[in-house]
């Protein structure tokens, strides 16, 4: 069945053919690089669901990953508020840069550009989904044990974690609550990873209720 697309409408007329397009990881929300991308380019994106720009250095289309095998896959286009200049939400298999690190805008030598605070939770998710699927790479891991451990073990840890939080929360041991509440949120992070859901699952439902309860309804 040939599905209907839309096609993003961008000024490339007042541009002269090339408009600038924003690569944002669209888990992460971190600014991995920026392309230009002519109509062509545009329509290959959005037919193939991977970023292709126009290379001015090369001349020609360049699908981001045609030899590094490192793609962007698109999860969703948008243009700003005059249509010359587009964001584009990707999901990265690998290293966008092809000097091997995650962003452009990165130096390999210093630190990385740290992430907003929440957005470090998906980080750490694809670090936790990164030990579940290839545990010879890092063998002595803690998460790669509790993923040989099972599932009860994890859950159990969760329990205890949970318990822990609570003691400190009513005690007013702030600094202790800081510790646990991290411990919980890994624990529960790893919990989930091996029960094949992951943050934006979860996410999705708070997010249904944020709307439910927007929207005027009572909740209890
Ligand atoms: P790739 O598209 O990842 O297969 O890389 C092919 C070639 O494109 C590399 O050898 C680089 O010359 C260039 N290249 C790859 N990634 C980037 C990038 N993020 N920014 C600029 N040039 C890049
Ligand atoms: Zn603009
Ligand atoms: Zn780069
Ligand atoms: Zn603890």
């Amino acid at each position: 069945k040939n599905k209907q697309r839309k096609t993003t409408q961008m000024d490339f007329e007042k541009m002269g053919g090339l408009i600038p397009a924003v690569v944002q990881d669209a888990d992460t929300g971190q600014v991995l690089m920026l392309g230009y991308v002519n109509e062509e380019a545009l329509r290959k994106t959005e037919q193939e669901g991977r970023v292709t720009f126009f290379s001015r250095s090369k001349n020609r289309l360049w699908t981001k990953g045609e030899t590094s095998g490192h793609y962007l896959s698109v999860v969703s286009l948008h243009p700003d508020c005059d249509q010359d200049a587009l964001l584009i939400r990707a999901r990265p298999d690998g290293p966008t840069c092809h000097r091997g690190t995650v962003s452009c805008f990165e130096q390999p030598q210093q630190t990385a550009l740290p992430t907003a605070p929440v957005s470090f939770l998906a980080e750490l998710e694809r670090l936790v989904q990164r030990r579940r699927q290839h545990p010879g790479e890092e063998p002595d891991s803690y998460t790669v044990k509790l993923f040989q451990k099972g599932l009860p073990k994890m859950a159990q840890k969760v329990g205890e974690e949970a318990v822990e939080t609570v003691i400190d929360a009513v005690a007013g041991n702030v600094e202790g609550l800081k510790g646990e509440a991290a411990d919980l949120l890994y624990h529960l992070l790893v919990l989930l990873t091996a029960s094949g859901l992951s943050i934006d699952d979860v996410v999705q439902v708070l997010r249904q209720r944020h709307r439910t309860i927007s929207a005027g309804e009572r909740r209890d």
